[in-house]
Protein backbone atom coordinates (compact mmCIF):
# COMPACT_ATOMS: atom_id res chain seq x y z
CA UNK A 1 0.00 0.00 0.00
CA UNK A 2 1.06 3.22 -0.12
CA UNK A 3 1.89 3.50 -3.55
CA UNK A 4 -0.68 6.67 -5.12
CA UNK A 5 -0.77 5.36 -9.31
CA UNK A 6 -4.48 4.14 -8.82
CA UNK A 7 -7.26 6.54 -10.00
CA UNK A 8 -10.56 5.89 -8.22
CA UNK A 9 -13.81 7.76 -6.62
CA UNK A 10 -13.25 8.42 -3.52
CA UNK A 11 -15.71 5.89 -0.94
CA UNK A 12 -16.57 9.18 1.45
CA UNK A 13 -16.86 12.23 -0.68
CA UNK A 14 -16.69 10.44 -4.05
CA UNK A 15 -14.54 12.52 -5.41
CA UNK A 16 -11.89 10.84 -8.20
CA UNK A 17 -8.52 10.80 -6.86
CA UNK A 18 -5.64 8.76 -6.18
CA UNK A 19 -6.06 6.18 -4.04
CA UNK A 20 -4.38 5.91 -1.30
CA UNK A 21 -5.73 3.14 0.84
CA UNK A 22 -9.28 1.57 1.75
CA UNK A 23 -10.71 3.28 -1.11
CA UNK A 24 -9.62 6.82 0.07
CA UNK A 25 -8.22 9.41 -2.02
CA UNK A 26 -4.79 10.84 -0.09
CA UNK A 27 -6.28 13.95 0.80
CA UNK A 28 -9.29 11.62 2.17
CA UNK A 29 -7.00 9.16 3.39
CA UNK A 30 -4.90 11.83 5.43
CA UNK A 31 -7.90 13.60 7.36
CA UNK A 32 -9.32 10.30 8.39
CA UNK A 33 -6.32 9.22 9.71
CA UNK A 34 -6.09 12.53 11.70
CA UNK A 35 -9.62 12.08 12.90
CA UNK A 36 -9.23 8.55 13.98
CA UNK A 37 -12.19 7.19 11.57
CA UNK A 38 -10.00 5.14 9.12
CA UNK A 39 -11.85 1.86 10.63
CA UNK A 40 -15.24 2.93 8.97
CA UNK A 41 -13.56 2.35 5.58
CA UNK A 42 -12.67 -1.42 4.99
CA UNK A 43 -9.11 -2.42 3.97
CA UNK A 44 -8.99 -3.20 -0.07
CA UNK A 45 -6.62 -4.08 -2.94
CA UNK A 46 -4.70 -1.20 -4.36
CA UNK A 47 -6.95 -1.02 -7.03
CA UNK A 48 -9.57 0.11 -4.60
CA UNK A 49 -11.95 -2.98 -4.80
CA UNK A 50 -12.68 -4.54 -1.17
CA UNK A 51 -10.52 -7.32 -0.45
CA UNK A 52 -11.19 -11.09 -1.22
CA UNK A 53 -9.10 -14.09 -0.23
CA UNK A 54 -7.39 -15.61 -2.85
CA UNK A 55 -5.93 -19.34 -3.75
CA UNK A 56 -7.47 -22.32 -2.18
CA UNK A 57 -6.43 -21.45 1.08
CA UNK A 58 -7.92 -18.56 1.55
CA UNK A 59 -11.35 -19.34 -0.11
CA UNK A 60 -11.23 -22.45 2.34
CA UNK A 61 -10.61 -20.08 5.38
CA UNK A 62 -13.34 -17.90 4.16
CA UNK A 63 -15.87 -20.67 4.45
CA UNK A 64 -14.65 -21.83 7.49
CA UNK A 65 -15.27 -18.60 8.94
CA UNK A 66 -18.47 -18.48 7.42
CA UNK A 67 -19.78 -22.10 8.65
CA UNK A 68 -18.48 -20.90 12.62
CA UNK A 69 -20.09 -17.82 11.99
CA UNK A 70 -23.58 -19.44 11.07
CA UNK A 71 -22.96 -21.97 14.06
CA UNK A 72 -22.89 -18.36 16.59
CA UNK A 73 -19.13 -18.57 17.40
CA UNK A 74 -17.52 -15.08 18.59
CA UNK A 75 -14.97 -13.54 16.05
CA UNK A 76 -12.48 -14.05 19.10
CA UNK A 77 -13.08 -17.68 18.94
CA UNK A 78 -13.63 -18.12 15.29
CA UNK A 79 -9.62 -15.97 15.46
CA UNK A 80 -8.22 -18.39 17.95
CA UNK A 81 -9.64 -21.61 15.79
CA UNK A 82 -8.43 -20.39 12.77
CA UNK A 83 -5.12 -19.01 13.98
CA UNK A 84 -5.76 -15.63 12.37
CA UNK A 85 -4.44 -12.33 13.58
CA UNK A 86 -6.70 -9.80 14.85
CA UNK A 87 -6.08 -7.82 10.90
CA UNK A 88 -7.14 -11.17 9.06
CA UNK A 89 -9.79 -11.93 11.08
CA UNK A 90 -11.59 -8.26 10.42
CA UNK A 91 -10.75 -9.12 6.72
CA UNK A 92 -12.27 -12.51 6.69
CA UNK A 93 -15.34 -10.91 8.72
CA UNK A 94 -15.71 -8.45 6.01
CA UNK A 95 -15.66 -10.30 2.71
CA UNK A 96 -17.91 -13.13 4.40
CA UNK A 97 -20.41 -10.30 5.18
CA UNK A 98 -19.78 -9.36 1.54
CA UNK A 99 -20.82 -12.88 0.31
CA UNK A 100 -23.47 -12.60 2.52
CA UNK A 101 -24.87 -9.26 0.93
CA UNK A 102 -24.34 -10.36 -2.53
CA UNK A 103 -25.88 -14.14 -2.02
CA UNK A 104 -28.98 -12.04 -0.65
CA UNK A 105 -28.83 -10.30 -3.77
ZN1 LIG B 1 -13.27 11.32 0.23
Amino acid sequence: MGRCTVKIRCLCCNRPGLHMARGLIVSCYARHQRAGTLDQYPLSEPDGSPWRPTGRIGTGTLNRYIAMEVRGFSPARIRFELGLSSRQVNRYAKAAREQRLAAAG
